[in-house]
């Protein structure tokens, strides 16, 4: 459905953000792009998006060269949600979301009906359509965000970081509820991150990028289970870690150095003070029995400050990893680059 066929950009001044990118994507399939920050992400996604003209190389939407399109055809088949949230303070909620319909000329019976039913897929009552932006949550305005980019039912809809901004709460339930919407629309979805959680829940193939490169491409049970390379599995190391079932014993053993043990009830500012003592970024969440459930960062807690327990901001592990070794490297392997885990004992059990 989409082809981008050895794509490059060398923006002014000689940077290579983009190196010679080549995907094909199926329809209706959900690719995450993720990599770390500068790995040439967005420029990737607005390239897709003609935002700005590839140095080389194609870009087909079913058959068709996007580079040789007009904006108006372009809109009818592409949906972008941005980085940021992106809407028009000065636009009601209707207003934002019928951007593209009013670009594409319908008229005003149309682009109600379908800001209407838009808001009925997320559950959002229509007295939201005449509200402004700022009354809205941020998790709100994301969804509006998201809907903005579906009002003219594109097929292929461009992701950047839609969630990035918000708390882990939100977040997730976002994640949820647009992986339900995906399932029910049919669309085509590329979705950029850098959240390895969020693309191991989300894609049916996750795009590993660095330094404007591909690394790889692969389901996320694959990228798991055999990572291509050393900067794979660095970078998902972290979130490998957390998938085990390892016990206190053992994560203790292995860090040696400051293991602490706080229970889920600590507020926020509790925590932050023993872990900023501890000098550790996350806590490895375990059961009384040391089985592990989950992990808190310090950047959860500290956007978070005002929750009176730091218990709902615990991120479940996803997988299981059952070899304990292979945690075991993980863990060392992220001691030698300084970052520090502690186990953390619930007493709910969570
Ligand atoms: P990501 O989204 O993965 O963080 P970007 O695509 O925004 O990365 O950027 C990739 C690289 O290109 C970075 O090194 C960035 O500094 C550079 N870059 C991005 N936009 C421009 C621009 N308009 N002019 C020059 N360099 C840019
Ligand atoms: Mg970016």
């Amino acid at each position: 459905m989409l082809r981008i066929e050895e794509v490059t950009k060398k923006y002014k001044g000689g940077k290579i953000a983009v190196d010679n990118f080549s995907l094909d994507i199926k329809k209706g399939e959900f690719i995450c792009i993720i990599g770390p920050s500068g790995c040439g992400k967005t420029t990737t996604m607005k390239m897709i998006n003609r935002l700005i003209e590839p140095t080389s190389g194609r870009i087909l939407v079913n058959d068709e060269d996007m580079l040789k399109q007009d904006a108006v055809k372009l809109r009818r088949k592409i949906g972008y949600v941005i980085q940021q949230i992106g809407l028009f303070p000065h636009m009601t909620i209707g207003e934002n979301i019928s951007l593209v319909p009013r670009l594409l000329k319908w008229t005003s019976t149309e682009k109600d009906k379908r800001a209407e039913e838009l808001l009925e897929l997320v559950e959002m009552p229509k007295e939201f359509l005449d509200r402004y932006p700022h009354e809205l949550s941020g998790g709100q305005q994301q969804r509006i965000g998201v809907l903005r980019a579906l009002a003219a039912n594109p097929p292929l809809i461009l992701m950047d970081e839609p969630f990035g901004a918000l708390d882990p709460i939100t977040r997730d339930a976002l994640q949820e509820e647009f992986k339900r919407l995906q399932r029910s629309l049919d669309k085509t979805i590329v979705f950029v991150t850098h959240d390895m959680d969020e693309a191991i829940k989300l894609a049916d193939r996750i795009v590993i990028m660095k330094d404007g490169k591909i690394v790889q491409v692969d389901s996320p049970e694959e990228i798991l289970r055999n990572p291509a390379n050393e900067f794979v599995e660095d970078f998902i190391g972290k979130e490998r870690l957390l998938q085990g079932r390892p016990n206190v014993q053992t994560i203790s053993q292995v860090m040696s150095k400051n293991p602490i043990s706080i229970t889920g009830k600590q507020t926020p500012a509790t925590a932050l003070r023993v872990m900023k003592e501890a000098r550790v970024d996350s806590l490895l969440v375990t059961d009384e029995s040391g089985l592990l459930k989950g992990y808190i960062d310090l950047e959860a807690i500290d956007r978070n400050r005002s929750l009176d327990s730091i218990d709902t901001l615990i991120k479940p592990s996803l997988y299981k990893v059952e070899e304990h070794s292979l945690l075991r490297d993980t863990i060392q392997r992220l001691l030698k680059r300084g970052v520090n885990y502690a186990p953390v004992v619930t007493e709910s059990g969570h």
